[in-house]
């Protein structure tokens, strides 16, 4: 095995589960615990994250350096039918229920609308999700709705174009609210926008947005910066925390807890409604209802109320790695099993041993990040699918 400095090792070799053990984990043994994606605490995965390619057209601040990254070679991504399998096996033998096309940027895979049509054409119930920066979606939103993806998830953090260019290093915010339309009418909603703040750069554009979106019937979700940026650069103390999201939308809006059930989603969910501001009520406190439904807004706290007790994700590189999370220092090599000839059971042992070593927690939250004990992955949100 080649080793790379600065990305996480690779386990193969013989896919039993004993050769999987990570130092101070008991290794699973069969029968330890019931089929599908469980780890040692209990939890299960059915969600799953893959992503389709490292590679992006945009630099956006907290996730790729200016420069870009050193792309994988096209012979080390996995092709189309290595996905269409592992998709397979995710659904058809593993309890996988729901999944997340993801990036790099999924849509510069010119076989991005072929890998969707197999998918669905495999799978005709599965709920098939894209996360994306929204460039060319103007273009390709019918051809994905028509190959079967459900659903959508854009990118957004700046309606300003000058913001915007700064924080992604491109000037492409048209194109992407172009395809952002592109996609509602395309019939691929409901349509998320994801947002992250950044600390005098966006942040008090924070109601602005929300108020674009539920304008438009979008749903907003704002996710806490993670030091998950190539640059290095994240600190806690620039970080825009949940508890200041939730203080910067209290003057314009009133946040009340969604009933709905969480239901290991990753974002809290507030219902909308404007604040009557004619009204001396106002404590900017979440609870109170003023005026009529507007939308919802979601709020994704993962480092300051992370919610890893209940997470239900497991996780594909583009060059087929399983990851448990997206903190996990310990990758598995499920393509290079795969492109070995080994057959489905095989596969599907690896990822289930893999998935019994996830981290209980990834420790942003208790630990002084930038005291030397945390260790920051050596991959960028980019190089793992966020
Ligand atoms: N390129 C696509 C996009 O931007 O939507 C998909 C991949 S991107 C890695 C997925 C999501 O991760 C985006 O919403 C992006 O804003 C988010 N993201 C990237 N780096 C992040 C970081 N350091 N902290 C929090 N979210 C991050
Ligand atoms: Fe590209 Fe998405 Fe990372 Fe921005 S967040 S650089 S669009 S992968």
């Amino acid at each position: 095995m080649t080793v790379q400095l600065g990305i996480p090792q690779p386990r193969d070799g013989t896919p039993n589960a004993s050769d999987t053990a990570v130092p101070g984990v008991p290794p699973r043994r069969p029968g330890d615990a019931p089929p599908g994606l469980v780890d040692r605490y209990g939890r299960r995965a059915t969600d799953m994250r893959l992503s389709l390619t490292d590679k992006c057209n945009l630099r956006c601040t907290y996730c790729m350096p200016a420069e870009g990254l050193e792309w994988l070679s096209k012979q080390a991504v996995m092709n189309a039918a290595e996905i269409e399998r592992i998709v397979r096996i995710g659904v058809d033998r593993l309890g996988v229920r729901e999944l997340r096309l993801t990036g790099g940027e999924p849509l510069v895979r010119a076989d991005l609308v072929d890998i969707i049509a197999a998918i669905r054409s495999n799978h005709p119930l599965l709920p098939i999700s894209l996360t994306t920066n929204g460039v060319g979606l103007d273009r390709k939103a019918a051809a994905l709705k028509s190959a079967g993806l459900t659903r959508i998830n854009v990118s957004i953090d700046s309606l300003h174009e000058e913001t915007f260019t700064q924080l992604t290093r491109r000037p492409f915010l048209d194109r992407v609210l172009a395809g952002v339309d592109a996609a509602r009418d395309a019939g691929l909603g409901p349509v998320k926008i994801n947002a992250v703040l950044m600390r005098g750069i966006n942040d008090l554009e924070a109601p602005s947005l929300l108020a674009w979106a539920v304008d438009r019937g979008y749903e907003l979700r704002f996710i806490e910066q993670m030091p998950l940026d190539a640059d290095h650069g994240w600190t806690r103390k620039d970080m825009i925390t949940a508890a200041e999201i939730r203080g910067l939308l209290s003057d314009d809006f009133v946040l009340s807890p969604d009933p709905r059930a969480r239901d290991g989603a990753p974002a809290e969910r507030f219902e909308v409604r404007r604040r009557d501001t004619s009204s001396a009520a106002g404590s900017g406190s979440v609870g109170e209802t003023d005026g009529p439904l507007l939308g919802t807004v979601g709020i994704i706290a993962s480092v300051t109320e992370p919610f890893c007790a209940d997470c239900r994700r497991t996780r594909i590189t583009a060059e087929g790695k399983i990851m448990s999370c997206l903190f996990s220092r310990e990758e598995f090599d499920l393509l290079g099993l795969l492109r070995s000839g080994a057959d489905d059971d095989e596969l599907a042992r690896r990822w289930q041993d893999a998935m019994w070593v996830k981290p209980k927690a990834h420790g942003m939250d208790h630990v002084g990040l930038d005291a030397p004990d945390f260790i920051q992955p050596d991959r960028s949100m980019s190089a793992i699918g966020g």
